[in-house]
């Protein structure tokens, strides 16, 4: 339910301060003053944590934010300054879109820009422009004596020994280029990554490691690889002719892309698209299940895979199991309540104890304040007011352990079985995953009994975070 003015809060701590050092406490005081005088009511805090803007690796809460701002949940977007929200050009571009779309006014501490006007944002696109171009200057003195290397041909340092060549990056070991040549064919005639790798496996084909198990990721770098074409890459782009002799001719490459491209791109992308990606185990072998669809049927199954010792042998139908976990996680929320499973979980992290402190201490004050009552310490009217204090600073408190543990996804649920059956069903796929990824370490699928032909619970066992 989205309340009034609801405001959202980014902070970003980045290792790049370039000697501001703009605390993300500040940030966040600042936002919050902002919110008050503007009476806006804040929503939903959103901290990411030591990772550069510009890097453009992910950023899980401002990746959070951004689904919470499509969803309509959010009026408006307070940050300190438009660095800490983005340095990258592009990705503001891409927030200036949503924030378009779902007419979300975006306002900083500093500067004030508003993206909501066309002058706010042209300031803002400058802004950024010039934030990149900062941060890109900062090591160009390395990027350039990188790049000049990578121009000239030479091959990189460090590392390991490339495939298909000797130490000295330069000589080819014939044996090995019989291998790339003979993938690169196999490959473009039609056979998958997998079966390669299987290949490769069933051959005893050491790596250039040095040991004799293939995955289908080391298959793929090496095809990909300008290297192995006689190209230098720089950055997983060929940018020059290397100072070796090429394996496969450039076309051969090209036409390597190509299927590769047809056939889809990486898997990596498909990985998080169910409720239960990576979370299941074979109970015969111990592997990650993977989902598959047969005959339109969606399930998760063993499915051998070179590299692993996957057995192959047991697959469960993923609408089955995804009720078996949408009813236990309600369960074990229910069962252990909210706040302790909150407090075991952060438990485990030390980073997380001065807001466990805080929650417990909040806690114990509120039984503080039971026992007073009880022993006619406090009236009723002293108590309703104490308590309304004591439970806003533990809600508080239980927030900010909950943004320090890195899950919202509880956030506003009632932690009551049928209030939470009720209101499961209407959350999205990423919350539900995040709920279930916060309780489930993982759980373990066990063949099916002859005969049985609806889910039987004793199949699936839970191996609970906490
Ligand atoms: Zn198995």
């Amino acid at each position: 339910m989205k309340q009034a003015n609801a405001a959202a809060i980014y902070a970003r701590i980045s290792s790049d301060q370039s000697g501001e050092g703009l605390g993300v406490q500040r940030q966040l005081e600042d936002c919050r003053r902002l919110a008050a005088e503007r009476d806006w009511v804040v929503a939903g805090e959103y901290v990411d944590n030591d990772i550069s803007a510009y890097s453009g690796r992910t950023r899980p809460n401002y990746e959070r934010m951004l689904i919470d701002i499509e969803a309509g949940r959010i009026d408006a977007v307070l940050v300190y300054h438009l660095d800490r929200l983005t340095r990258r050009p592009a990705e503001l571009e891409h927030f200036i879109d949503v924030c378009t779309d779902a007419r979300v006014d975006v306002t900083t501490v500093t500067g004030d820009i508003g993206l909501g006007n066309d002058n706010g944002l042209m300031i803002a696109r400058i802004t950024s422009a010039m934030a990149a171009a900062e941060s890109g200057r900062k090591s160009a003195r390395i990027k350039r004596k990188m790049l000049q290397n990578a121009e000239m041909g030479k091959p990189s340092g460090g590392g390991q020994r490339p495939f298909g060549y000797e130490h000295d990056r330069v000589t080819v070991r014939e044996s090995e280029a019989e291998v790339i040549r003979a993938l690169a064919d196999r490959y473009i005639k039609g056979e998958s990554m997998i079966a390669l790798a299987h290949w490769l496996n069933d051959q005893n084909v050491p790596t250039s490691g040095g040991v004799a198990s293939w995955h289908v990721q080391t298959v793929r770098r090496i095809l990909v690889s300008g290297r192995i074409a006689g190209l230098r890459d720089h950055h997983g782009e060929p940018i020059a002719e290397g100072k070796w002799p090429a394996i496969i001719s450039v076309e051969q490459r090209e036409q390597l892309l190509t299927v590769l491209r047809a056939r889809g791109g990486t898997q990596q992308a498909r990985t998080n698209r169910y409720l239960l990606s990576g979370m299941l185990r074979c109970g015969l072998c111990g592997a990650k299940l993977h989902t598959t669809i047969t005959r339109s049927i969606r399930r998760y199954t063993c499915r051998r895979s070179p590299g692993d010792n996957a057995c192959g042998r047991l697959s469960i139908n993923a609408i089955h199991v995804e009720e078996w976990a949408a009813a236990a996680v309600v369960l074990h929320l229910d069962a252990r309540g909210m706040t302790s499973m909150l407090a075991s979980r952060a438990s485990a992290d030390y980073r997380h104890s001065p807001y466990l402190a805080e929650v417990l201490r909040a806690q114990q004050i509120l039984t503080e304040l039971a026992e007073m009552l009880g022993a006619g310490e406090l009236s009723r009217t002293e108590y309703a007011a104490a308590r309304k204090v004591a439970e806003a600073r533990h809600m508080g408190a239980v927030r900010e352990l909950d943004r320090a543990t890195g899950t919202n996804a509880m956030h506003g649920l009632d932690p009551k079985r049928e209030a939470l059956t009720r209101s499961w069903e209407r959350l999205d796929l990423q919350r539900q995953r995040s709920i279930v990824r916060t309780l489930l370490d993982f759980a373990i699928v066990y063949p099916r009994p002859r005969g049985q032909r609806k889910l039987d619970p004793t199949r699936i066992e839970a191996r609970w975070v906490v």
